[in-house]
């Protein structure tokens, strides 16, 4: 995505709209950029160094930090099924993550605040109430967390 190429005329730089008198002309986003106008829209850091990495998507140029923090994904929900976008607050248990509004229990939907406790009982998460009505009817052994 980013492509070094000899200098022919000189190009008028998308960061500063300076004209561009370095040798090397860096390309990204079908523009023309100075070293250090090539810039992380989110972190500011710079892009420019030859062989860096730098992502772009609607006509934004992040880095590769950036780029997977906004729009790389955290994983499968595991109570809706569906993706978590990775800026998402998610929750977790063992190895499962939730979307914040997906976390409560599964039989009676309450949610949970922090200090709660929560239980997993065949992958569904439950609370203390159900978890415990749960073990009096088929005696499943407690897995306190
Ligand atoms: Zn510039
Ligand atoms: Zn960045
Ligand atoms: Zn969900
Ligand atoms: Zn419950």
């Amino acid at each position: 995505m980013l492509s070094v190429q000899p200098d022919t005329k000189p190009k008028g730089c998308a960061g500063c709209n300076r004209k561009i008198k370095d040798r090397y002309l860096l390309k990204a986003l079908d523009k023309y950029w100075h070293e250090d106008c090539l810039k992380c829209a989110c972190c500011d850091c710079r892009l420019g160094e030859v062989g860096s990495t730098l992502y772009t998507k609607a006509n934004l140029i992040l880095c590769r930090r950036d780029y997977l923090r906004l729009f790389g994904v955290t994983g499968n929900c595991a109570a809706c099924s569906k993706l978590i976008p990775a800026f998402e607050m998610v929750m977790r248990a063992k190895d499962n993550v939730y979307h914040l509004d997906c976390f409560a229990c599964q039989l009676c939907n309450q949610r949970f605040c922090v200090g709660d406790k929560f239980f997993l009982k065949n992958n569904m998460i439950l609370c203390q109430t159900d978890y415990e009505e749960g073990v009096m009817k088929d005696g499943f052994t407690p897995q306190v967390r």
